[in-house]
């Protein structure tokens, strides 16, 4: 078996696999049923260098800590945290050196039910430097609100503020874009449950290659 935090490890990880990984390390959350995470031993293998196989942009929100969520250790997720996981040009610049200089294989924006950014860009709240990243959630509110059925109010701004983060990453990041369309990455769109701890995967842009084996087990 590849060592874990090496170059070759990442380098033979595909997409779909990184996505997998995502999958079962949050299954394990919420049944309990976390890795042991040896934290010396973590940091004595990764103290050479770190290869996350993905970034995830996810809301500051201190219930949702990737690391825990994804049931992940030292040195595997890049995590790009910021109230509303709104995108702007250092987080882009973030995400394009994941990808393209670490090799990243999977980008993700998670969000998550019960986001205070989303509650207060709702109620317009305006005051310092919180104005203008509000600002940034209108839009995702606006679409939300055009739809009729919206019982779900709530949730589904939530989910239209991910869609959204994610449409601004492909069409500002030539970086990216490319590498997605060349299938060097995988595109994920998530939202946290607070209530149980579930990810709903609600988007996955992430190709399967043919004859790709399913990993065992991460
Ligand atoms: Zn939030």
């Amino acid at each position: 078996m590849m060592r874990k935090h090496s170059k070759e490890y990442l380098q033979h990880l595909t997409p779909y696999q990184g996505y997998e990984i995502l999958r079962e390390g949050n299954k394990r959350f919420i049944q309990n049923l976390r890795n042991d995470h040896d934290h010396l031993e973590l940091i004595n293998q990764t103290r050479e260098g770190q290869y996350p196989f993905a970034v995830i942009l996810s809301c500051m929100d201190s219930r949702t800590s990737v690391e825990l969520i994804f049931d992940q250790g030292l040195g595997e997720l890049f995590s790009i945290r910021i109230a509303g996981n709104i995108v702007n040009n250092d987080i882009l610049a973030s995400i394009e050196y994941a990808i393209k200089y670490v090799g990243s294989k999977v980008l993700m924006v998670l969000g998550h039910t019960e986001c205070g950014a989303i509650k207060s860009a709702k109620e317009g709240v305006a005051d310092g430097h919180i104005t203008d990243l509000l600002k940034r959630i209108q839009p995702s509110i606006t679409k939300s609100l055009l739809d009729d059925k919206d019982y779900l109010f709530r949730d589904k701004v939530a989910y239209a503020n991910v869609e959204n983060s994610l449409e601004e990453i492909l069409s500002r990041s030539k970086i990216v874009k490319e590498m997605f369309e060349k299938g060097e990455i995988g595109i994920l769109g998530g939202v946290y449950n607070i209530d149980n701890g579930q990810v709903d995967f609600f988007k996955n842009l992430t190709r399967k290659g043919r004859g790709e084996k399913r990993l065992a087990s991460a």
